[in-house]
């Protein structure tokens, strides 16, 4: 960010929301912009929440609890790029695609005629939607270069980094995502334990591994809890009942 004196109060900036980066949407039809970065590779989970949205999740990598419950992450391409199609103002966003638009601009970056693609515009045609999109990608033969607004602008807008920081475990795990919040599959971890059903006590409940899932519950939805722990406790003598039943 440059110093900036006497602001209007409008401009004054939400908590967080430094220098926000939009994603280039890509309409049907011709899409016009100018790389202005390099490009990052990003592992990228969407995953179902309990309130029926789909989120997008930031694999963050070792101890990831979406991996480790057996989702594997996407791998996107991302790059700045300013947005032609933007005429009022310049405006910096993120070209988020896979390998098949990617491919096709680095086709122009490695042949010397076009060279690095921060130097011309390029122009993606999209047709088409769901799996059935095909996109083929244009460079432009002119070489033009960004204006000191342009650099500007580029300067004051968010890294990749800081628009892709993942969340920390503890928050994935607090985001009520459906794969995160506890199956009949958790419940055979339970297995090598020896709890005796006759004697089973509040406090073997509350020292079981559930507690991990409960924490999570609580931190989720603190009005669901009550409900919730009621019901896993069922479900767990439940278990233990046809547990016993299996092996007498
Ligand atoms: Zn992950």
């Amino acid at each position: 960010m440059s110093t900036t004196f006497d602001m209007d109060w409008g401009s004054i900036r939400e908590p967080g929301s430094g220098g926000n980066v939009d994603f280039m949407k890509l309409v049907n039809g011709p899409n016009v912009m100018r790389i202005v970065g390099k490009p990052s590779l990003i592992e990228v989970h969407w995953e179902k929440a309990a309130d029926g949205s789909t989120k997008k999740i930031i694999c963050p990598g070792a101890g990831c609890p979406i991996c480790k419950a057996g989702h594997a992450p996407n791998s996107r391409y991302q790059v700045k790029v300013i947005d032609r199609g933007e005429k009022e103002e310049i405006k910096i966003k993120v070209l988020e695609q896979g390998p098949t638009v990617f491919n096709a601009i680095k086709t122009f970056a490695m042949e010397p005629e076009y060279g690095d693609p921060t130097k011309y515009d390029i122009k993606i045609k999209k047709d088409g939607a769901g799996r059935e999109t095909k996109y083929n990608v244009v460079a432009s033969p002119k070489k033009v270069n960004l204006t000191d607004e342009e650099r500007q602008a580029i300067e004051d807008s968010k890294s990749l980094e800081e628009i892709n920081k993942p969340k920390t475990i503890e928050e994935i795990q607090t985001m009520g995502l459906e794969i995160l919040m506890g199956s009949m599959a958790d419940l055979g971890d339970l297995g090598g334990s020896d709890i005796d059903p006759e004697n089973l006590s509040d406090d073997d409940w509350n020292n079981l591994w559930f507690l991990k899932l409960k924490t999570r519950l609580v931190n989720y939805q603190p009005c669901f809890y009550n409900t919730m722990n009621i019901m896993l406790k069922n479900i767990f003598y439940l278990y233990i009942i046809l547990k016993k039943f299996n092996e007498g």
